[in-house]
């Protein structure tokens, strides 16, 4: 290798220019990966790694460099979120049900991403089919925060941020359904977007709650999350029928935009009680940095942001219960060795699979559903939904993107929240109106908080604006260097 800085230092974009010079070789940075991963196994973030494979997928790309049919993102090494199916390495959904499930197919945005050049190095750690917001709900363990190994991550994708920010990987993917993207790059000071819905292919996402789950890159710049979004997206007609006819998009095109004259709408409602001093000043800071870029801030009113989490938390796990019916004992995973009859194996099986959350909203899934409840929660769930969404285009009409915090506080102790799901779902207040709106929306760090932890800044745009959200979070990481920081040790 000819390059003087540690491969791990590279952000994607340059990691494939070396490539693609051949300054380095798509197997040399597999090992180097690999073996970061070996050295810092006390995190908890990847979940499987197969050297083999993954070496093996190196020295195609190494071959397809060497012949100039590289693609863009040509024997760059990469990780996915344990959600996402793979042909070669286990797929679990950080749950017991589905240890060592091998799947027939790649998940289409795993395979994208290979048809792009990217190589895989193993399975990353996440909360139990996705639902969590600190990665305690894995069942093969929590991830631990890099910048302070005694705090979450921040889940569901929290073995995929600890591994960007632990430099194990320039890149993950990660899934949001209600945040889980946004709410881990920002406690573990990284870069992550969750496109508009139906941009990416759920094709291959083990399911959670379909008309949320969304696919998207989590890296350290919005540089290399343009880059990753490019090749991610696209329409996939025949495996998701709610995949949006739109074509694929260069996301790096408007990357350096000017953003004089952009008016950014701060909502009042994600600035009100309940949000921490720390977070506060560090996202009031950003902002004002945005008016020294040329920005406007306008004040806009997004009313309904305290329902939108009794909204969600009745849509999502009638999803979900609708979603784990499948895991049955007899289609995938887990079987229970003892049990009487067909019901019992059933029920046996899926008590033993199952982990406290998933089982708990499972049944309240099946409650808002049942018959004589169904109008009650569920339909006025879906209606209180649609006047968020209506919410947003209002205020959409009087500002260009919206900014405001990821989450009201920095990552929080490990076990802090005890046996409490109601304060993890709190937690998700500034996340989940873009949710249920399917708007694109990202995380970029911003400063730091209490305990020197990470503060992220959300931007949330219109339907199929993310070029122009990675243009903005793009401005902002050429002015300052929040992104560039790294964890002590790392
Ligand atoms: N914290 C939210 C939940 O537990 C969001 C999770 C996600 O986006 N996958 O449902």
């Amino acid at each position: 290798m000819t390059i003087s800085t540690d491969l791990h230092d590279l952000t994607v974009t340059e990691l494939a220019d070396a490539l693609r010079q051949r300054e380095v070789s798509s197997v040399e940075a597999a090992q180097h990966f690999l073996s970061r991963a070996k050295t810092h196994a006390h995190l908890g973030a990847f979940l499987g790694t197969n050297e083999e494979v993954t070496l093996a997928q190196a020295r195609v790309a190494d071959a397809r460099l060497a012949a100039g049919t590289a693609g863009p993102l040509e024997g760059v090494p990469m990780a996915h979120k344990d959600i996402f199916v793979t042909r070669e390495f286990a797929t679990t959904a950080g749950s017991k049900m589905l240890e060592g499930y091998r799947s027939p197919f790649d998940a289409t945005v795993v395979s994208r991403l290979a048809d792009a050049g990217v190589v895989t190095l193993g399975k990353l750690n996440c909360d139990e089919f996705a639902m969590g917001s600190a990665n305690e709900n894995s069942a093969y363990g929590p991830v631990k925060n890099p910048w302070d190994l005694t705090r979450t991550p921040g889940g569901s994708s929290g073995g995929s941020a600890a591994a960007v920010a632990a430099r194990l990987t320039p890149a993950a993917t990660g899934t949001d359904t209600g945040g889980s993207i946004r709410e881990p790059a920002s406690f573990c000071g990284i870069t992550g977007i969750k496109p508009t819905y139906g941009r990416a292919s759920r094709y291959g996402m083990v399911a959670f709650a379909s008309s949320l789950d969304q696919a998207g890159p989590m890296a350290r710049s919005a540089q290399d999350c343009a880059l990753l979004l490019s090749a991610m997206c696209g329409p996939d007609p025949d495996r998701d029928s709610t995949s949006l006819d739109v074509p694929a998009e260069d996301f790096t095109r408007h990357l350096d935009d000017a953003i004089d004259g952009l008016r950014i709408g701060v909502p009042a409602e994600f600035f009100g009680e309940g949000l921490s001093d720390d977070v506060r000043a560090a996202v009031d800071a950003a902002l004002k940095q945005y008016e020294t870029l040329g920005a406007k801030l306008v004040p806009i009113s997004l009313p309904r942001t305290e329902l939108s989490i009794p909204v969600y938390y009745i849509i999502a796990p009638a999803e979900a219960s609708s979603n784990l019916s499948r895991f049955d004992g007899v289609k995938f995973g887990h079987r229970a060795k003892d049990f009487k009859d067909l019901t019992g194996m059933y029920e046996q099986t899926r008590a033993e699979g199952f982990g406290d959350e998933v089982k708990r909203r499972i049944m309240i899934g099946t409650y808002v559903l049942s018959h004589g409840y169904y109008d009650a929660y569920y339909l006025q769930a879906q209606k209180i939904r649609r006047m968020i969404a209506d919410d947003f285009q209002q205020a959409f009409k009087a500002c260009d993107v919206i900014a405001g915090p990821v989450a009201p506080t920095v990552a929080w102790a490990l076990g802090g929240h005890g046996n409490d799901p109601l304060a993890d779902y709190l937690a998700d207040i500034f996340t989940l109106p873009a949710s249920l709106a399917g708007l694109p929306c990202m995380s970029l760090p911003v400063g730091f908080g209490t305990g020197s932890m990470p503060v992220g800044m959300q931007l949330m745009g219109n339907h199929l604006t993310e070029a122009r959200l990675l243009n903005v979070a793009r401005s902002f990481q050429q002015a300052t260097d929040w992104h560039t920081q790294r964890p002590q040790g790392i």
